[in-house]
């Protein structure tokens, strides 16, 4: 709480100080402070805002940009073919249609200085400015030129920024010159030079954003002479998310987009010769390239922690909250950096656009007094190009056993179909307008207890299906394995029943040579069904979060997947 001097400086007004010529950059008070300019800190006041229609939100972020989502960054603005669009961070969505990548145009936000004197309120934002410290006691924050802002709630939402490795950390300044951490505009636009000159880029890396700027790049690299080589330590593509057969496939769409991907590798030194970085490889190679990309995983924003007293997790990084989202009186966390305690499936921690939205979003309601848990899950796609990806939900680890089912792909199976027919390229947001767009089934699986077959009439047509299953262990073709000598678990029975169907009638469970058209790929902890990768399978999300939801035992995972109605469209 302000002490009285404090309090006086904060009642200050205009009014009653009317010498004062000049106000101060910031406020030195807020209701609602708001640390970080991501997509947390913009679902969170807008949900302030919707609760309390007068709330003077202000935010302070060390970018010096005005809040804007990610997604298209490694996805839409590579896939442009007009550069004065991309120059003011506007993309096409995979429909066509124009979109900025900031959430609101600058005329939206108040200036920060005259934020305290708006009777109706408003957002402002401090760009350029870096939180060092939070006294939770006396409820200020300390800004890195000094400055102090009491408040009354605050959200961090500080995100994450890149990795690197050591073998580029310990590197020639030359060497450093040329890798590029990714995360924000201002390495998306110096990527997007870099690509236009170079004659080969290497990325390092094959998590979601490796394997999205590895097909970003490698679509440039077809109509002119650049080389783009992709490596990573794992087997396949998403290899920590997808199970191996489906990583492999995911591999070899990869290398068709025009890229060279070497897995099983990684660098293990690099040193820089007359304008080039050397990479020498674990497999004994050495690789001349112009530049690096290092998209080696994210390191939360945590280092306000310490001074604060705040208690950062230890398993999953991040700032540790409860499953409202609070670290202490008055302090929430959300988005990438906090590790939460979800009520339905445990402790995470989550870097997804979505899970920003749904965790920022609640932030801010309980900022203004709704004291709700962590209960709607989020989701997360990712796109490789306009003509594959998936949604998720859940905890999609590739460790996990697997049961999945698979079916031929139609044209409308593409995140490009998808787009066009919804006209919204952020897919967390399509969600919403699934219901109904796709019809009365959908909606009674969707509010029905799972499954519930007498709605849904849905069939499996025998004959254009594979079923895969794979327990986390398993690296081979798929196939069913019980991981201890005890009984298999109903749901990989059910799964070796139907692989053994598929066999009997000389049909094949599908292998790395097959073409996984469309899918639903269950994740399960103790039989319970606690991830779902839909695979170029659009607009089921709501059944798929009901099925996490219900946090069941499935006797018959072949039957779960009827719900999600592999042939509707
Ligand atoms: P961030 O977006 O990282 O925002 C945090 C902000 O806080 C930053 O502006 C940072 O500068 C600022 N900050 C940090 N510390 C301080 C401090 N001490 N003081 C002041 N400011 C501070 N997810 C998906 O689900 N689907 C996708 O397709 C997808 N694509 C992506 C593509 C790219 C290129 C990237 C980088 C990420 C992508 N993601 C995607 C992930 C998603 O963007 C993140 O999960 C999301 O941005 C997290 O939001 P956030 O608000 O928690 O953090
Ligand atoms: P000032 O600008 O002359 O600053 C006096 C000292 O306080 C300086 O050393 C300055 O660096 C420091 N200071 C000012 N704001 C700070 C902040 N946010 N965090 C840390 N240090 C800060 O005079 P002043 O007393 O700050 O007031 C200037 C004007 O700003 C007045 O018009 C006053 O009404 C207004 N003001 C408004 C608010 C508010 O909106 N809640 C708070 C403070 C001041
Ligand atoms: P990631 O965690 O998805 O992938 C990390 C990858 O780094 C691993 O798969 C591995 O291939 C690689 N790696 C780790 N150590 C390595 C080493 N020593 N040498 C070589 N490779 C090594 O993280 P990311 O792909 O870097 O993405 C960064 C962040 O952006 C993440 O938070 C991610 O979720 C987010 N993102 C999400 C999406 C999406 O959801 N579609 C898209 C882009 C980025």
């Amino acid at each position: 709480v302000p002490d009285a001097e404090s309090k006086k400086l904060l009642d200050a007004t205009p009014q009653s100080y009317p010498d004062y010529e000049v106000m101060p950059e910031i406020p030195g008070h807020a209701k609602y402070l708001l640390i970080g300019g991501g997509t947390a800190s913009f679902a969170a006041f807008r949900a302030i805002r919707a609760s309390d229609a007068k709330a003077q939100v202000l935010v302070v972020t060390e970018e010096e940009e005005l809040p804007y989502m990610r997604p298209p960054l490694s996805k839409e603005l590579w896939y442009s073919d007009e550069p004065k669009l991309v120059e003011k961070m506007k993309f096409k969505q995979w429909n066509g249609k124009e979109r900025s990548v900031y959430y609101n145009p600058p005329s939206f936000y108040v200036e920060p200085k005259e934020l305290a004197y708006q009777e109706n309120g408003g957002v402002a934002v401090v760009k350029g400015r870096k939180v060092m410290k939070l006294d939770p006691q006396k409820q200020v924050a300390v800004l890195d030129n000094g400055w102090e802002i009491f408040y009354d709630k605050v959200l961090i939402a500080t995100g994450g920024r890149p990795r690197n490795i050591p073998v580029f950390e310990r590197a020639s300044q030359e060497v450093r010159d040329r890798v590029t951490l990714f995360r924000g505009i201002k390495d998306f636009k110096r990527l997007d030079e870099v690509s236009k000159n170079a004659s080969s880029i290497v990325v390092v890396g094959g998590g979601f954003l490796g394997s999205e700027l590895t097909c970003a790049l490698g679509k440039r690299s077809r109509d002119s002479s650049l080389k783009v080589i992709q490596m990573f330590p794992e087997a396949g593509n998403m290899g920590k998310v997808l199970p191996e057969y489906l990583s492999q496939w995911t591999t070899a769409k990869v290398r068709g987009e025009g890229a060279t991907v070497k897995p099983e590798t990684f660098v293990k030194r690099a040193r820089y010769s007359d304008g080039k970085v050397i990479l020498k490889l674990n497999t004994g190679e050495e690789i001349s390239t112009d530049h690096v990309v290092v998209a080696v995983g994210l390191e939360p924003n945590t280092e306000l922690a310490k001074e604060s007293g705040l208690e950062v997790d230890d398993t999953y990084g991040g700032f540790r909250v409860n499953a409202e989202l609070e670290a202490r009186s008055d302090i929430w966390v959300a988005g990438d950096a906090s590790s939460f305690y979800d009520i339905k499936l445990g402790r995470r921690r989550v870097e997804h656009h979505d899970h920003a939205v749904v965790s920022g979003r609640l932030a801010g309601e309980n900022m203004t007094g709704a004291k709700k848990p962590y209960w709607h899950q989020s989701m997360f796609w990712s796109d490789l190009g306009p003509d594959v990806g998936y949604e998720a939900i859940g905890i999609v680890d590739s460790s996990l056993p697997t049961v999945a089912v698979f079916a031929k792909a139609t044209e409308k199976d593409t995140p490009r179909a998808v787009v066009e027919e919804t006209g919204e390229s952020l897919r967390s947001v399509t969600e919403t307008e699934a219901l109904s767009i796709f019809g009365s089934a959908m909606q009674q699986a969707a509010t029905s207890t799972v499954p519930d077959l007498e709605v849904m009439e849905a069939t499996l047509p025998a004959k254009e299906e594979g079923v895969a299953a794979e327990s986390g262990e398993t690296t081979a073709t798929p196939e069913v394995e019980s991981a201890t000598d005890e009984a298999p678990a109903p749901d990989v029975e059910a799964a070796a029943k139907l692989v053994a169907e598929v066999e009997a009638e000389n049909r094949v469970a599908p292998t790395p040579k097959e073409d996984y058209g469309k899918g639903v790929i269950f994740y399960l902890r103790d039989d319970v069904i606690v991830g779902v990768v839909l695979w170029n399978l659009f607009n089921r999300m709501p059944i798929a979060r009901k099925i996490i939801k219900e946090g069941k035992q499935h006797q018959d995972l072949a039957e779960v997947a009827k719900l999600f109605d592999l042939h509707a469209d």
